[in-house]
């Protein structure tokens, strides 16, 4: 399974205001580009860890996982170690860079990195 999670600072942030989640998770759904979608306010957070953990209990069962939200090298700092502890291939992870973006333009970056994902197999 394929799945894409967005993380938006709470939705209070100025950097998630330019955008429609619901737009964007719906598109993905519409389109079928993944199995399953979410929308979590803060990841980074510690019930964020809880989300991690429930979502990957079965980590083998998901073969890729789109998160867009903050820049993806502080994404895998901030959510590295709990993949860990779960046994969660890192690899199976994509950050992407959403903030400041508009609905259009996060559809596009997420679309190109499904599609860099495609490509490489
Ligand atoms: S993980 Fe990134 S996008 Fe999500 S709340 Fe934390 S800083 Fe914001």
């Amino acid at each position: 399974m394929k799945g894409l999670i967005l993380c938006v600072c709470q939705g209070t942030c100025p950097s998630f205001q330019k955008m429609n989640v619901f737009e964007i998770l719906n598109h993905f759904r519409r389109e079928k580009k993944v199995d399953f979608v979410a929308l979590h306010p803060q990841l980074c957070a510690t019930d964020g860890d809880n989300f991690w953990r429930a979502l990957l209990k079965n980590g083998n069962d998901i073969e890729k996982l789109f998160v867009a939200g903050c820049d993806p090298v502080m994404q895998k700092k901030m959510f590295g170690w709990t993949f860990k502890e779960l046994g969660f291939d890192e690899q199976k992870f994509i950050g992407i860079e959403i903030r400041n973006m508009t609905t259009e333009e996060v559809i596009k970056v997420i679309d190109e990195a499904m599609s860099v994902d495609t490509q490489e197999g």
